[in-house]
């Protein structure tokens, strides 16, 4: 199978220091909706693990966060495409669990799901927690310019990363492959 993990807040959508706590505030990035679209109508398999410490902290609630993926579905979907999965770690920075990018713990979950190695799989991220996360699971870290991503860029990342501007721009490089 062809698979990619996509990390959410700065990848998909806007990225908030307020935390994106509704669906009002889940505003998709220019082109990242289609993006998503012409993979899954490639062929790919298009997986999301992302950080969701809101909850943790009591911003809002796992009820507002499934409406938030919902809304991300169906925009998805009206342009033919699907996401498959998304894997959340609800925890707070203190709460000591496994999920927490730069764990690996949501990448470890998403590769039982599907039964798969991760060696190799594209991996989507704005920040240098992402991309670690998905390297130390073997997969090809994608940083985009998008959300925090300036920013990581200045910073050393992990061995092999690739850098592009956007999702829209990932998504045309994995097709032309
Ligand atoms: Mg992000
Ligand atoms: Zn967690």
């Amino acid at each position: 199978m062809k698979l990619i993990i996509l990390d959410r807040d700065g990848v998909i959508n806007e990225d908030s220091d307020a935390f994106v706590k509704s669906v009002e505030e889940w505003i998709p990035l220019p082109g990242s909706i289609e993006a998503i679209a012409r993979l899954s109508r490639a062929g790919w398999t298009v997986a999301v693990a992302t950080n969701q410490s809101g909850l943790a902290r009591g911003y809002f609630t796992e009820q507002t966060l499934e409406a938030m993926h919902q809304r991300l579905r169906e925009l998805v979907a009206e342009q033919g495409g699907r996401v498959d999965l998304i894997r959340h770690c609800p925890h707070g920075p203190d709460d000591g669990c496994d999920c927490r990018k730069p764990l690996s713990g949501l990448f470890r979950q998403i590769a039982e799901h599907y039964d798969v190695s991760l060696a190799g799989v594209p991996t989507v991220g704005d920040s240098l927690r992402d991309l670690q996360a998905g390297a130390a699971m073997g997969c090809q870290p994608y940083l985009v310019r998008t959300g925090k991503g300036l920013v990581t860029e200045s910073r050393p990342l992990p061995a092999g990363t690739l850098v592009f501007d956007d999702l829209a721009a990932v998504a045309s490089h994995l097709l032309e492959a």
